[in-house]
């Protein structure tokens, strides 16, 4: 009546008594309209919509399907789901499938587990999969939801890895901060703590602790006759031979340049020169390379009765003192040799 065509849709039936002809034509039109917008709403969606039936077959997709999964439409009408999903993950998805429409409520799929999608050029990526309960008619279906993850994975495997190399950065710094480059051993500002923390520990509970302070005899005419990298070898094989003389529990520390010192736990003034001697006997056993060297060595105690006025004494300063006072007393005794501060009172 205005020039518009409309859809129609007819049905026409016979009445046998009067021989008339019945048609009814319905009109269409809104309906048809109004279910191109659903589907250009549907189109729209970010999201991939899939609607499957309860044999797992698809209904219906949406663009974001064809884009995601790289099928056309009429590629995936019809076919079951799993084309979608990854081989060897069928057999699961088939059960939850089954699990799903035995008890269908929205909810989203494989909570806590990664899920995983397979695309036409056979590229697994990780998907989030939501799935809402649909009943049209007497049939039950699931409408999908499907997100890929794959870029919000790349950004988490990115944190994760720069966090990793941020830790194993922190702990070669931490590394670096205690001990000394050229031999290993812990640098003085790792000794200075240790000394204080042990002297700590060994008052409280009632045990001796002993240090130990080793210079090397006559080094500068060592370097002055074999150079400098000659030194440093030597400086390392001191290092080591101590590292492997002391026990687990002493602290062996490089103090300064040619000095080393050894905090030796519950260790008293006999034990502490025992482990000298055994120093002594390594340092005369290795087979110098150059010339033989020899260390001369001093040694002080704390004792566990000297706690009472731990207050007032700085015994990291005390045993640090005196035992440089020994080793001086050694140096002047003729080198190589050991001498415990109680020698010399
Ligand atoms: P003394 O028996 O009295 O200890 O004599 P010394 O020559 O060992 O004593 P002094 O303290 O005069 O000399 C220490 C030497 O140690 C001087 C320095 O060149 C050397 N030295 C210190 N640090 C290093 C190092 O890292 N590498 C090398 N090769 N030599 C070092
Ligand atoms: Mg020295
Ligand atoms: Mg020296």
């Amino acid at each position: 009546w205005n020039g518009n065509y409309r859809q129609l849709l007819w049905t026409a039936f016979l009445e046998p008594e009067t021989g008339l002809l019945f048609a009814i034509a319905r009109d269409t039109t809104e309906l048809i309209v109004a279910n191109q917008r659903l589907q250009l709403a549907i189109d729209a969606s970010p999201a991939a919509l899939i609607m499957v039936d309860q044999r797992g077959l698809m209904q219906f997709v949406n663009r974001e399907t064809e884009r995601l999964f790289g099928y056309s439409r009429d590629l995936l009408i019809g076919k079951a789901i799993e084309m979608l999903v990854p081989a060897n993950i069928h057999a699961q998805h088939q059960r939850d499938r089954a699990a799903f429409f035995q008890n269908p409520g929205t909810r989203s799929m494989g909570a806590g587990r990664q899920l995983r999608a397979v695309r036409r050029d056979g590229i697994v990526f990780p998907v989030e999969i939501g799935l809402n309960p649909v009943q049209f008619g007497d049939e039950v279906y699931v409408l999908s939801t499907v997100i890929d993850l794959t870029l919000q994975k790349q950004a988490e495997e990115r944190m994760t890895q720069l966090a990793k190399e941020l830790e194993e950065a922190n702990a070669r710094l931490a590394e670096l901060a205690v001990t000394d480059r050229l031999t290993n051993l812990l640098n003085r500002r790792a000794f200075d703590e240790q000394l204080d923390k042990q002297i700590q520990l060994m008052s409280r509970m009632g045990r001796a602790a002993s240090l130990l302070m080793i210079d090397i005899d006559h080094f500068k005419e060592h370097n002055d006759q074999y150079g400098h990298p000659a030194g440093d070898e030597v400086l390392k094989i001191v290092a080591s031979l101590l590292r492997q003389n002391a026990r687990a529990t002493d602290v062996v520390a490089r103090y300064g340049g040619e000095e080393f010192t050894i905090i030796m736990p519950d260790t008293n003034e006999a034990g502490a020169l025992q482990m000298a001697e055994r120093f002594q006997m390594a340092f005369r056993a290795h087979p110098w390379e150059q010339v033989r060297l020899t260390v001369s060595m001093g040694v002080s105690t704390i004792l566990p009765g000297e706690e009472a006025d731990r207050k007032t004494v700085n015994y990291s300063a005390k045993l640090l003192a005196e035992s440089d006072r020994a080793l001086y007393f050694s140096k002047h005794n003729g080198r190589d040799r050991v001498t415990h501060i109680s020698e010399m009172q």
